[in-house]
């Protein structure tokens, strides 16, 4: 299906202006409180007694605006639509308003960089950041709501972000945008970190441009013949913090070979415990075979 583009920015520019007054986003708020109580349809007059509006017209000038655009009416009153919904949700999930910080956190794990154990964790205009203290490697920078953050201690904020991250990039390589759900291609990519070139798979969404990068092992950690892998040495991989991640990845081999071509192919050689496990991939990061594990001699 394709669209119009003048068009979209036409309906874009409408939704952003039915916004522009304080009396329309409470109207969504007003909604959200109903919902609270198992309402999602609210008549004329129940708007109108959840808002401080001086006059009837003065509500109908407003519903107006937001009518097809944020909400959608019927014979019974008025609903929020699908758009309206995901605004009063990022509403309410303060991503407009709030700025939330917490203390800096010390964390231990294995800086990639340095080697050094011990990390910097800030949180500031939306972005969790994990720093080594040595080196001041940025090993992970992610955006997070201000609702993630609100209300949790700082480790409860860490774990959040480490599920979301997992989910946002399993879900990613898939295939589909964590952001909008389009359709997203999935790739390999050379990227330096720190005067070093690694391979980094990469999901680039073709709807919003949104992109998501991790390194290519840390895709291929979550596939069941290396989950077993790593369960019969007794780690669960599944549930590696990202922080801790390049303890693990750092004796891994990633090759990728014809990467400008159609058709790149990438090996990667999984090593824990002085046993070896080697994985073949096609360009969109699906594996294409799995060789059993080999006993690594000199180990
Ligand atoms: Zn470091
Ligand atoms: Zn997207």
């Amino acid at each position: 299906m394709s669209e119009d583009v003048d068009e979209s920015s036409v309906r874009a520019a409408d939704a952003f202006g039915a916004l522009a007054s304080e009396h329309r986003v409470a109207v969504l708020r007003a909604f959200a409180d109903a919902e609270r109580d198992g309402d999602r349809t609210l008549t004329f007059t129940q708007i109108y007694d959840a808002l401080e509006l001086e006059s009837t017209s003065q509500l109908s000038y407003h519903l107006d605006h937001l009518e097809g655009v944020f909400l959608r009416r019927s014979e019974s009153g008025y609903a929020l639509n699908r758009a309206g919904e995901d605004v009063m949700r990022a509403v309410l999930a303060g991503s407009f308003t709030e700025s939330p910080s917490f203390e800096p956190l010390e964390l231990s794990g294995t800086c990639p960089g340095c080697a050094a154990g011990r990390f910097e964790v800030t949180y500031e205009d939306g972005l969790l950041t994990v720093r080594c203290s040595d080196c001041e490697m940025r090993v992970v920078t992610y955006d997070l709501p201000p609702a993630a953050v609100v209300g949790r201690s700082e480790r409860a904020v860490l774990e959040a972000c480490d599920r979301r991250v997992r989910h946002e990039y399993a879900i990613a390589v898939g295939g589909t945008c964590a952001k909008c759900g389009g359709r997203a291609s999935v790739g390999v990519e050379e990227r330096s970190a720190r005067g070093e070139r690694a391979w980094y798979a990469v999901a680039h969404c073709l709807r919003c441009n949104n992109r998501v990068f991790a390194p290519v092992a840390a895709h291929v950690l979550f596939h069941p013949a290396v989950v077993a892998f790593y369960w019969r040495h007794g780690v669960d991989a599944t549930a590696i913090p990202f922080w801790e991640l390049s303890r693990y990845l750092d004796a891994w081999d990633v090759v990728v070979t014809d990467a400008e071509s159609d058709d790149p192919s990438v090996e990667v050689t999984v090593r824990n415990g002085g046993e070896s496990l080697a994985l073949s991939l096609d360009g969109d990061l699906s594996v294409r075979a799995v060789r059993a594990p080999e006993r690594l001699s000199g180990d």
